[in-house]
C-alpha cells in the first residue's frame, strides 16, 4: 500500500509518496493546481494509495478548511470529499499544527512552540505534550494578531495584521508599495535606500514582536523559528537570541530555549504523523 502525504503553502505545493518500496516527492507552484485536482492526479497515478496526510496553511478545523488567507481553495470539505471519491481515510490539520508534532518529536519536548516564516507567518504550541487547539482548531493564528495600521491589505482582509510585517508576502507587499523591484531577500535589503531598509527593520522588529507574543503568553521551554524566511536569513536565530529579551516576559526567558529547525520540511513530517493522531 501506499500513501500521500501533502504539504501545501502559499508559494509550494510538496507532495510525498511512502511505500515500502521507499518514498519519493514533488514540488509544484501552489497556484498551478488546486489541491483536490493534485489528489485526483496522484490517485490516478497511484491508485493503491490507501490514506492522505495534508498539512494546509490555513484555517482548517475537523477535516474542512475555514479560511485560507494565502492559498486558493478548490474544495472547502476536503476529507469528505477524498472518503467520496476515493473511499479512503484522510487527515488535514493547520501546516503549523504539523510542524509542532514533528518538532516535539525531534527535540523531544512535550513544551514546545513553533514559529514559521515563509509566505505567512504562524505559529502552534505543544503544552504538557498535547496540542492547543482552541475550540475550532485556531489557536495560536499570530499572523493576524492585530499589530499595525497600513497602506496594505492582508489576505485575511484586513489591514493591520502583524503577517504584513513579518512575513515574505508581507515584505513583497511594502516593496510593490514604495516600488521596488527588490526580492524580499533581507540582507540585501538592508544595505539598500530607505525605503528597502525600512522593510528589512520593520520585518525585523514585527518578527521579535511575534516571537515575544508568543513566548509570554505560551511559556514554552524551546521556541523552534523555521520556514522559507528564517531558512534564508539564519542570522534572526542570533537576532532573536540577543533581542528577544526586549519583547518578552523575563522570567519566561530565563527557561527558554531557541533554536533553529533542523527539519528539510518539519509540516510534510508532521502530516506523515496524522495518521496515528487523535489530539
Ligand atoms: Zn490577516
Amino acid at each position: 500500500m501506499k500513501k500521500l502525504f501533502i504539504d501545501i503553502g502559499g508559494t509550494h505545493l510538496r507532495g510525498e509518496i511512502v511505500s515500502e518500496e521507499g518514498s519519493f516527492r514533488d514540488t509544484i507552484s501552489s497556484h498551478e493546481m488546486g489541491l483536490l485536482t493534485y489528489i485526483d492526479t496522484q490517485m490516478a497515478l497511484h491508485p493503491q494509495i490507501d490514506f492522505i496526510g495534508i498539512s494546509y496553511a490555513g484555517q482548517v478545523n475537523k477535516g474542512v478548511i475555514a479560511a485560507s488567507p494565502n492559498i486558493n481553495i478548490d474544495q472547502y470539505d476536503i476529507v469528505a470529499e477524498i472518503k467520496s471519491r476515493y473511499g479512503i481515510r484522510s487527515c488535514i490539520d493547520n501546516d503549523l499544527n504539523c510542524a509542532v508534532r514533528a518538532e516535539a518529536s525531534y527535540w523531544k519536548s512535550d513544551s514546545i512552540a513553533a514559529l514559521f516564516v515563509g509566505t505567512g507567518i504562524g505559529a502552534a504550541v505543544i503544552d504538557e505534550g498535547k496540542l492547543v487547539r482552541g475550540s475550532h482548531n485556531m489557536a495560536y493564528e499570530i499572523g493576524h494578531i492585530p499589530y499595525r495600521e497600513s497602506p496594505l491589505h492582508c489576505g485575511c482582509g484586513r489591514s493591520n495584521c502583524i503577517e504584513l510585517y513579518a512575513s515574505g508576502s508581507g515584505m513583497e507587499k511594502w516593496l510593490k508599495y514604495y516600488g521596488s523591484e527588490k526580492p524580499p531577500y533581507l540582507e540585501s535589503l538592508k544595505t539598500s535606500n530607505t525605503d528597502e531598509h525600512t522593510v528589512a527593520t520593520q520585518f525585523e522588529e514585527a518578527f521579535l514582536y511575534a516571537a515575544g507574543v508568543l513566548v509570554t503568553l505560551a511559556n514554552p521551554e524551546i521556541l523552534v523559528i523555521g520556514g522559507g524566511v528564517i531558512d534564508q536569513n539564519p542570522y534572526l536565530v542570533t537576532l532573536l537570541r540577543e533581542k528577544l529579551k526586549d519583547y518578552a516576559l523575563a522570567p519566561a526567558l530565563e527557561v527558554l530555549r531557541i533554536e533553529m529547525s533542523v527539519l528539510e520540511n518539519a509540516p510534510l513530517e508532521g502530516a506523515k504523523l496524522l495518521e496515528d493522531d487523535n489530539g
